[in-house]
């Protein structure tokens, strides 16, 4: 069937992806905060209970960062994505362009796909950002999300490549190239990149058969026709940890030290005992976890609120409540850090 064509006035949109971890609200804030001439709206997707992304995105753009959370939009909610994306292009001031930040696991094709019947947007581009630490550990693991990913990319953004030697990042790149051959690729340390690029465009609609047809041949089974990602409810679990009680820094940084390595991303805002004041960021991504202080004061009631997402079936919700329940400071008066810096490294 021939799809229609995007209509004259139809709003450029940008779908960010990549791996959990891989930088995508970085980039997404970079992009938010940057000198441009857009009138920018947001939709972000998040693979878990609690949506940490969502409150990770600039407070500037609150009124145009819409949140869509109960499932995934490359498969459970592409319908509620499609509406929210018409409902912002039918604003009486709609948006200049509407960026799509998928969740780690999802597939931008099935992204893209949902747009295919809706002339009143128009795909700029499929922005793919890759880890430059984990990517290759990662697609051993997860194969098909990896081609998905780099192999729909119109650029590649190669992040984080202070935290990796020469040779690795020439492996990574080798390995976007093997997968993508067109598409463009930069370096980026936290998701700095030039803005112009990002709305350069480069988006061949004619692409994703093109890649459909490919999958064919190179993707295992699992590959995205029969999708209903199988590829990721089955592949990932997620489970989520709160409590309002303030945490001790020591027994927390043991808690993630040693996470089981089946546990591939945390992230999300820590109450800490030891700063009750600000918010705590945790990131765990790979091996290595972070912990700092954005400077944000607590609006509600202080309390932690952890995402945890795993191999399925890996989740042993019992002792990672237990794990967590550990943390939590005890009678002791709360003290107060000097540092506002902490990366830990797994020992798993
Ligand atoms: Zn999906």
């Amino acid at each position: 069937m021939v799809h229609p064509q995007p209509l004259p006035d139809a709003t450029p949109l940008t779908i960010i992806t990549g791996f959990l971890g891989a930088g995508k609200t970085s980039l997404l804030n970079r992009i938010l905060y940057g000198d441009h001439d857009h009138k920018l709206a947001v939709l972000v997707n998040d693979f878990g209970a609690i949506n940490i992304d969502s409150q990770l995105v600039a407070k500037i753009q609150v009124d145009n960062t819409i949140e869509l959370s109960n499932g995934c939009i490359c498969c459970t909610i592409r319908d509620d994505l499609k509406q929210e994306v018409l409902k912002l292009t039918q604003r009486e001031d709609p948006p200049s362009h509407i960026l799509i930040e998928t969740s780690g696991v999802s597939d931008p094709l099935e992204v893209a796909l949902t747009f295919k019947y809706t002339p009143e947007v128009r795909i700029e581009a499929i922005l793919t950002l890759v880890d430059a630490e984990n990517v290759l550990a990662a697609a051993e693991d997860h194969r098909v999300l990896a081609l998905n990913q780099i192999g729909m990319a119109d650029l590649v953004i190669v992040n984080k490549v202070d935290l990796v030697d020469s040779e690795q990042l020439q492996r990574v790149h080798q390995y976007v190239q093997r997968i993508n051959k067109k598409a463009r690729t930069i370096d980026a340390i936290q998701a700095d990149v030039p803005l112009d690029i990002l709305f350069d465009g480069g988006y061949d609609p004619d692409r994703p058969e093109q890649f459909g047809r490919l999958d064919i041949h190179t993707h295992e089974a699992g590959h995205h026709h029969d999708h209903a990602h199988s590829t990721h409810a089955t592949i990932f679990d997620t489970w989520s940890w709160q409590s309002g009680q303030p945490l001790s820094l020591k027994s927390l940084q043991k808690a993630v030290e040693t996470l089981p390595t089946t546990i591939y991303r945390a992230k999300g805002f820590v109450y800490l005992a030891d700063r009750p004041d600000e918010q705590a960021l945790l990131q765990v991504v790979g091996q290595r976890s972070n912990l700092t202080f954005p400077g944000e004061s607590w609006v509600s009631t202080p309390h932690s609120q952890i995402v945890l997402i795993g191999k399925a079936g890996s989740l042993d919700t019992g002792a990672l409540q237990q794990r967590f329940d550990q943390t939590i400071a005890g009678q002791g008066g709360l003290s107060n850090l000097m540092e506002t810096a902490f990366s830990w490294l797994r020992r798993s």
